[in-house]
């Protein structure tokens, strides 16, 4: 059994990232890795743009100005002013050439044609530079860079409509278990309606990525290995949900045995989620992680994202990790590490009730896992501790 800084450690020294690579349409490619660093077809912004609505003066040593027409966005004419004259300028207009400066329309007065300003000028003044963001020719991003709705939006600022981005990891779910039921079967004694195949499933998808299959295994010996060879001939990354523990129905670790699987590592000093497994067999990882859903997911966000996140060509170490106080006084009762279900609000974390690993009902209102580190001590409130943020945070 080995510590949770040591089982993360192994997870992050295996660090080839794919390299086939595809090139997608932007709306396609959310949450993707860039492939290569992205150079500009343009200057952005291309042409000087106003930041103000207001005018923009062709400057002279007085505070009076004769208007002399206006530009809004989107206009192309290049009204030639001479010193003293301005225009009425749009917020995105191109500012004429002939002015060196725009002055926001609160900060003037206006009689007729005259414009009074008073107060100090400078040359540029809010104006956008041509290239002020990104020279033509520059490399803004670079490879490796996850691409959310703002970098898509970048690229599709600089006339860039597909982009060419790493593949993403072929992962496949291996469900284990006999009690296990789908919700359109009738709940009979012994049987559970199976959860973590949603959970696991929809996790990737946060992830941009689509589970290649979602398999189940019975509980034995052969089916658990026929099924795992099936698995490790095409994905990249397998997850097997329950099985790994040590009753006499858990068959995962034999099978992976049978199949020559080589175990970087077994058992980790944490709770929940103890009997985590990681190995690896050629280019193809193997997660076994514990089935009881809270262990399933916790382990997914800790271990299995930043394994995701190295293949898809990123350097995320996985979860944000940020140091919270704590909006109440804890004590463990618990030796190993612990990563408890919370909820970040008001600047505080709030470790939440319903902690076991069966229970997803706490992790339901989670947007947080508080990290407790083996053979902690008691704590109190306003003491700070480690926050791991989930993907979600923001939307809770
Ligand atoms: P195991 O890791 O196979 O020993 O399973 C531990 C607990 O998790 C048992 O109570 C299982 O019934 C439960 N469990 C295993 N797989 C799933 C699943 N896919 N969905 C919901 N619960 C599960
Ligand atoms: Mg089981």
């Amino acid at each position: 059994m080995i510590a949770v800084e040591e089982a993360l450690h192994i997870v992050l020294k295996e660090r080839f990232a794919l390299t086939e690579t595809e090139t997608l349409p932007l709306q396609q490619a959310l949450n993707r890795n860039l492939a290569k660093a992205i150079q500009s077809p343009i200057n952005l912004p291309s042409y000087r743009l106003s930041s103000m609505d207001g005018f923009a003066l062709c400057t002279h040593d007085f505070q009076e100005y004769q208007l002399k027409g206006e530009v809004k966005a989107g206009d192309n004419q290049n009204p030639d002013l001479q010193p003293g004259e301005c225009v009425r300028i749009f917020t995105g207009a191109v500012v004429p050439d002939s002015a060196d400066a725009v002055v926001m329309q609160e900060k003037i007065k206006q009689e007729g044609n005259t414009i009074t300003v008073d107060l100090p000028i400078y040359q540029g003044q809010n104006i956008r530079e041509v290239g002020s963001q990104v020279k033509k020719g520059a490399f803004p991003l670079e490879k490796g860079q996850v691409l959310q709705a703002s970098g898509l939006a970048f690229l599709r600022s600089l006339g860039i409509s597909e982009v060419e981005v790493i593949r993403v990891p072929r992962v496949r779910i291996i469900l284990t278990g006999n009690e296990l039921i789908s919700p359109d079967e009738p709940l009979t004694r012994g049987k559970i309606y199976e959860s973590n195949s949603v959970l696991l499933q929809i996790a990737l998808e946060q992830q941009g990525i689509q589970p290649q299959l979602i398999s189940f295994s019975e509980d034995s010996i052969e089916a658990t290995t026929s099924v795992l060879e099936n698995a490790l001939q095409t994905a990249d990354v397998v997850l097997v949900s329950g099985g790994i523990s040590v009753g006499d129905y858990d068959f995962v670790k034999a099978a992976l045995g049978n199949l020559k699987v080589e175990t970087l590592f077994y058992k980790v000093r944490q709770r929940p989620g103890k009997p985590l497994y990681f190995g690896k067999k050629e280019n193809a990882f193997v997660f076994a992680l514990p089935g009881n859903p809270a262990s399933t997911l916790s382990c997914f966000y800790v271990y299995v994202l930043p394994l995701l996140a190295r293949l898809k060509g990123g350097q995320s170490k996985g979860l944000l990790r940020v140091k919270l106080p704590l909006a109440h006084a804890f004590q463990s009762d618990e030796p190993r590490a612990l990563f408890l279900k919370a909820l970040v609000k008001e600047r505080a974390v709030q470790i939440l009730d319903y902690q076991h690993s069966s229970m997803l009902v706490s992790f339901a209102k989670a947007n947080a896992l508080v990290y407790i580190p083996e053979k902690s001590g008691a704590f109190s409130e306003g003491d700070f501790v480690e926050t791991l943020l989930l993907p979600n945070t923001i939307l809770t």
